[in-house]
């Protein structure tokens, strides 16, 4: 469930800062530094971990782009200082009032989401001084869907680009993510050191990514990799469910072309 606060951690604050004209405000207290956001309505992030490595894709690059600033500008690039940065830091993304916390019935479905996971709910507590800047930037990496490399196995990686498919014109972020894993698995064959891959959210799968995720579940598990995927985590959904994010499931995804990346 951690990872997906990590999905919805990234996605709140790509909005509050884009709400702040690129200030990140929300989480130094002052108006320097700012990051250029680009235009989005920021619909999905997801994250996929595979050992000691996370992959992050957005619907919408843009975001993705702002992201790998973001971590960079805040010195995080890797799992481990990804997860301490999240956790000590998601109470920052929530609305306040008088230096206090204060998640209401109004507020947006992903905040009270956040605050049912960050255990803020129906309560306000103070913030924190603001986060200290790092002197260092860090090198967070990006990977195209167009590349004939295989992704980066270690660290912090942000996928980009068009994955081959039918069905639609719209692309989602954990089928960017599927996509980037079949050319992980073409590159590097069956020796991988996870066996595991979670794939996280903020909102459920559509129905689309659900077809997708599952066929591709059942391919894994029969491939000499075995692979084992999970997503959906089930009290995941059911906090979801209940601050109005279920899942939704709009026409005009691309479903991904499983026999290309995942081949008999
Ligand atoms: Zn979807």
């Amino acid at each position: 469930m951690f990872n997906d606060q990590i999905a919805l951690y990234l996605n709140l604050a790509t909005t509050k800062t884009r709400g702040a004209g690129g200030s990140l405000s929300w989480l130094t207290g002052n108006e320097e530094p700012r990051i250029e956001v680009g235009h989005s309505t920021s619909q999905e992030t997801q994250c996929m971990v595979i050992g000691s490595s996370i992959w992050i894709a957005n619907n919408e690059d843009v975001d993705t782009d702002f992201q790998l600033l973001f971590l960079n500008r805040i010195g995080v690039d890797s799992y481990p200082k990804l997860k301490a940065h999240v956790e000590a830091n998601s109470i920052r993304l929530l609305p306040s009032h008088a230096g206090r916390i204060n998640v209401v019935g109004g507020s947006r479905p992903g905040e009270k989401l956040m605050a049912r996971l960050t255990g803020t709910e129906n309560r306000t507590p103070a913030l924190a001084d603001g986060f200290a800047m790092p002197v260092q930037q860090a090198a967070c990496q990006s990977y195209s869907l167009s590349s004939v490399n295989a992704p980066p196995a270690s660290g912090i990686v942000f996928v980009k680009g068009s994955y081959q498919g039918a069905g639609g014109e719209n692309e989602h972020a954990e089928q960017k993510l599927l996509a980037a894993f079949g050319h992980y698995l073409r590159g590097y064959g069956t020796s991988l050191y996870s066996k595991t891959l979670d794939v996280s959210g903020c909102k459920s799968a559509c129905s689309t990514c659900r077809g997708v995720l599952e066929a591709v579940r059942e391919r894994l598990r029969q491939a000499p990799s075995r692979n084992r995927v999970f997503f959906d985590e089930p009290d995941m959904v059911n906090h979801r469910g209940e601050v109005g994010m279920g899942a939704a499931h709009p026409h005009g995804i691309k479903a991904l072309d499983v026999d290309h990346y995942f081949p008999n």
